[in-house]
C-alpha cells in the first residue's frame, strides 16, 4: 500500500524541533506520557464498548504492556484500547489541536535560556511529542476498534511525517522508539533495561488504574522458543486508586503523578483537596488547585478539570455538572458508590445529589483556598495571581458562596503599591467615621490613579480599592456588602467623606453653584448629547472637571466591556 508523506502543521513543527533540542532535564517523562495515552484508550474503549454493542471489540484483557529490545535499541508501548482511524491520526498526532500552542510557542520561542524553554514545556506538557526527546525516530501503529485497516505513522521529528494504510494490524495502538545512542550508554539512562522501565513505571504510573506488563526478557544466550520466552509477564504497577487509599499510605508525589496524568501539564499542583463522603451518597474526590493558568482558562471551548469514575471506573472526563464555571480551573477526580456506568451528562445535570455534591466541593475548595492564604501566603498568592480573575466570576453566580469568595479574595488597593488586601483587612485599616468600602474600576493601577475621582480621597488619605479586571466592573455592582460594610465606587453619585465639614462644603456648593448658575447652564446647553447635567463639586482639589456616573448607572469601562461582548 501507498506510503504518503505530509508536513507537520507550522506550529507542531517548531514544537517539536524546540522538544528535541531542548535538553528537558527528566526525560524519563516521555514514558509515564506514552502511558498515560494508553490508559486514556483503555478508559475510551471500556466506555465505548459500554455503549455500544455492535463495536465487537474484545474488552476481556485491556493492558498496556512494554517491550524492549536492547539490540535494536527500541522500546515499544503497545496498548488494546480504542485505537485512531487513519483521520483520527492526521487531526491528533499531526497538528496540535490545543488553542494555547501558538502562543506558547512563540513564548519558547523568546525564551531567554535553557531553564526558562524547560520551565515552559513543563507548564504545557508536550504529550506524545515527548518521545523525541529519547528518540530519533517514533512509529506509530494502529488500528481503531470497529475498524478493519490499521494506519502506520512514522517520523525522525524533523518537519514531516509518513502514513500508510496497512491491512493488518492489532487494535490497539503500539508506539515503538528508535532510541538515540546516548539513551543506550549506561545503566542509568538506558531505557531497554528492565530494571530502569521497572522504576520510571513504579514512579509515575503506579497508580495507573490498568495493568502494566513488562514482556520478560530473555535471559542472555537463550535463543526464542526455550522457557525464557514463555515466562508470564510482569506487571509493573499496583493499580490501587489513589483516592480509595487512606491520606498517611500516599505520598505527596504520588498525588502530583496523578494530577499529572488527568491534567496533562507537568509541573506539581499547588494544593491536592481530598474530600471522603459517606452516607446515602458515598463518593470521594480527589481535587487539585493547578500552579499555573492553562493558556485556553478564558476560551469556549476549555475543559473542565474533573473526571468521573464510578466504583473505580472511569465514566467522563470533563465532568462539568460536578464543578461551577468559576472554579472550571479545578482539576481531579470523583468517585461516586451510587451512579449508573451508563450516566449522560443530561441525566448529571438534572440529578439532586449531584447538585448537593457539586455544592459540596465548591465549598470545600473554597474553603481550601482560605487555608492557603492564612497558611501559606505565597502559595495563595500564585493561586490568586493564576486564578483570582475567574474566581470572581462566581461573586455574580453563586450567591450562596459569595461571602466565601469575598473572603478569598484580595484585591490591589492605595495603601500599599505591591501588596494586595483582604476587604477584612481593609475594613480593619478603615478611618474614624468612614462607613463604606471605597473602589474605583478602570483598566490599570495608573489609569485609576491618575482619576480625578481619587483627588479628595488621597487628599484625605482614606484607602481605595483598585480594580482592574474586566470582571471587576460586573460584580462590584451585585455585591452590596462585605461583613455590614457598604461597598461605593469613588466615580459614582454623591459622595460623603466626613460628616460636619462635608455639610459645610455642601451649602458651599450650593451657593456657588447659584453664582455659576449661568456658565453651567451654558455648559450643558454645549454638552446636552454628552452628558446628563453639569454642576460644581467638592470632589475636586487640582482637575478642573471629571465626569461622573450616576449611583446605578454603569461606568464607563463597563459600557467598553458590555460593547466588546457585542451588546
Ligand atoms: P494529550 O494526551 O494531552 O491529548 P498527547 O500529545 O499525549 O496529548 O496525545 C494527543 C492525542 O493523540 C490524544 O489526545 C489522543 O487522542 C491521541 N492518542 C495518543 N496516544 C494514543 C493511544 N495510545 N491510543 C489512542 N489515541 C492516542
Ligand atoms: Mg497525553
Amino acid at each position: 500500500m501507498s506510503t504518503e508523506t505530509f508536513e507537520f502543521q507550522v506550529e507542531a513543527r517548531q514544537l517539536l524541533q524546540m522538544v528535541i533540542h531542548s535538553i528537558y532535564s527528566n526525560k524519563d517523562v516521555f514514558l509515564r506520557e506514552l502511558v498515560s495515552n494508553a490508559s486514556d484508550a483503555l478508559d475510551k474503549l471500556r466506555l465505548e464498548a459500554l455503549r455500544d454493542d455492535a463495536l465487537g471489540a474484545d474488552v476481556s484483557d485491556l493492558h498496556i504492556e512494554i517491550e524492549t529490545d536492547r539490540e535494536a535499541r527500541t522500546l515499544t508501548v503497545r496498548d488494546n484500547g480504542i485505537g485512531m482511524s487513519y483521520d483520527e491520526v492526521i487531526q491528533l498526532i499531526g497538528t496540535i489541536a490545543n488553542s494555547g500552542t501558538a502562543k506558547f510557542v512563540q513564548e519558547l520561542q523568546g525564551a531567554k535560556d535553557a531553564a526558562a524553554t524547560e520551565g515552559l514545556i513543563g507548564q504545557f506538557g508536550v504529550g506524545f511529542y515527548s518521545s523525541f526527546m529519547v528518540a530519533d525516530e517514533v512509529v506509530l501503529l494502529t488500528r481503531r476498534a470497529g475498524e478493519s485497516q490499521g494506519t502506520r505513522w512514522t517520523s525522525t521529528g524533523e518537519g514531516t511525517y509518513t502514513l500508510e494504510a496497512v491491512a493488518e494490524a492489532p487494535q490497539g495502538t503500539s508506539v515503538t522508539l528508535r532510541l538515540r545512542p546516548a539513551d543506550t550508554e549506561d545503566q542509568l539512562h538506558d531505557y531497554t533495561s528492565a530494571w530502569k522501565i521497572r522504576e520510571i513505571v513504579k514512579r509515575y504510573s503506579d497508580f495507573i488504574t490498568w495493568p502494566i506488563r513488562m514482556a520478560a526478557e530473555a535471559a542472555p544466550g537463550t535463543a526464542d522458543g526455550d522457557d525464557a520466552a514463555v515466562r508470564e509477564p510482569e506487571t509493573l504497577n499496583s493499580m490501587k486508586a489513589l483516592w480509595a487509599r487512606s491520606r498517611d499510605e500516599v505520598s505527596d508525589d504520588e498525588y502530583h503523578e496523578l494530577y499529572k496524568h488527568i491534567s496533562h501539564d507537568w509541573t506539581d499542583p499547588l494544593e491536592t483537596v481530598r474530600l471522603q463522603a459517606e452516607g446515602t451518597f458515598e463518593y470521594q474526590a480527589l481535587l487539585f488547585l493547578p500552579s499555573h493558568a492553562p493558556h485556553d482558562l478564558y476560551t469556549q471551548g476549555y475543559k473542565r478539570g474533573i473526571q468521573l469514575y464510578v466504583k473505580r471506573v472511569f465514566v467522563m472526563d470533563d465532568c462539568e455538572a460536578l464543578m461551577p464555571p468559576y472554579l472550571r480551573f479545578v482539576k481531579g477526580v470523583v468517585d461516586a458508590q451510587d451512579l449508573s456506568l451508563n450516566v449522560s451528562r443530561e441525566i448529571l445535570q438534572q440529578d439532586r445529589q449531584i447538585e448537593l455534591m457539586r455544592r459540596r466541593l465548591a465549598k470545600k475548595v473554597l474553603s481550601t483556598v482560605k487555608d492557603l492564604m492564612t497558611g501559606s501566603p505565597e502559595r495563595y498568592a500564585t493561586l490568586w495571581r493564576e486564578f483570582g480573575r475567574v474566581l470572581k466570576e462566581g461573586l455574580l453566580s453563586d450567591y450562596e458562596n459569595r461571602d466565601a469568595i469575598l473572603a478569598a479574595s484580595s484585591f490591589a488597593s492605595t495603601h500599599d503599591e505591591e501588596e494586595l488586601t483582604t476587604l477584612k483587612q481593609y475594613v480593619e485599616r478603615m478611618k474614624e467615621g468612614q462607613e463604606h468600602i471605597y473602589y474605583l474600576t478602570g483598566e490599570s493601577r495608573q489609569t485609576i490613579e491618575n482619576s480625578p475621582h481619587m483627588e479628595a480621597f488621597q487628599a484625605k488619605g482614606i484607602e481605595v480599592l483598585l480594580l482592574t479586571d474586566p470582571v471587576d466592573e460586573l460584580w462590584v455592582d451585585s455585591v452590596p456588602e462585605f461583613g455590614g460594610k457598604q461597598l461605593r465606587s469613588v466615580a459614582k453619585g454623591e459622595i460623603n467623606l466626613g460628616a460636619e465639614e462635608e455639610e459645610q462644603a455642601e451649602t458651599e456648593r450650593e451657593q456657588r453653584q447659584q453664582e455659576f448658575a449661568e456658565l453651567l447652564t451654558w455648559m450643558a446647553g454645549r454638552l446636552s448629547e454628552e452628558v446628563k447635567e453639569v454642576r460644581l463639586s467638592s470632589r475636586l482639589t487640582v482637575s478642573p472637571a471629571c465626569i461622573v456616573s450616576d449611583t446605578h448607572d454603569a461606568t464607563p469601562a463597563l459600557e467598553n466591556l458590555y460593547r466588546a461582548m457585542g451588546q
